[in-house]
């Protein structure tokens, strides 16, 4: 049977707001996400990255760092005895640098891709999932897909609330402080169980 999962933004929702990441040196995990990741486990939820990095079609770090990068969530996550299901990511971007990087793909947030993969690959219900970001646009795509969009106010998620969140079609589902509140919150809500 179809599992729900939480997707979860990388940079402003797991780790700092930092800009690009262009160098190992630049990612630092929220004191809180180790925590956050355990709960979506034992909550019977998968714990999926969706993140989007044109930082690599924009020429300004190598495709092999967010590899690199990625690796090392793992292992930090682990360590806390908490488990990715699955990473995925946009390297694209619609206007600069080059193919195949350079692409008008189906995956950049909030186009459903990233998500479409997850549930195929991973077996999900996309239906009983939620996406948990700290932009509007990570809101969106979870309505794409007919998924919740919860929003956290940490990076940019403040100034997303105050400024974007008025003009959006629809309010948040769920509005947290953090990661942390906001996989509390769903779980308590019985959301997507
Ligand atoms: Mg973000
Ligand atoms: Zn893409």
């Amino acid at each position: 049977m179809a599992t729900p999962a939480i997707f979860m933004d990388r940079d402003g929702t797991l780790s700092w707001e930092v800009g690009y990441v262009n160098h190992a040196s630049r990612f630092h995990l929220y004191s809180w996400s180790v925590d956050a990741v355990r709960l979506v486990n034992r909550g019977g939820f998968r714990a999926v990255v969706v993140t989007n990095q044109a930082g690599v079609a924009r020429g300004y770090f190598p495709g092999s760092l967010i590899g690199e990068g990625h690796a090392a969530l793992r292992s930090t996550l682990e360590a806390g005895g908490a488990r990715l299901d699955g990473i995925y990511v946009c390297l694209h971007h619609s206007s600069v640098g080059e193919p195949p990087y350079r692409a008008d793909c189906d995956c950049r947030k909030p186009r459903p891709g990233l998500l479409r993969r997850a549930e195929a690959e991973l077996d999900i219900d996309l239906g009983r999932s939620w996406v948990v970001g700290d932009r509007i646009s990570d809101l969106q795509l979870a309505w794409n897909v007919g998924a919740r969009g919860a929003l956290v106010k940490s990076g940019y998620g403040r100034g997303e609330l105050a400024y974007h969140a008025p003009a959006s079609p629809r309010p948040p589902d769920l509005v947290a402080e953090n990661l942390l509140e906001a996989v509390e919150r769903i779980m308590a809500g019985g959301a997507g169980g």
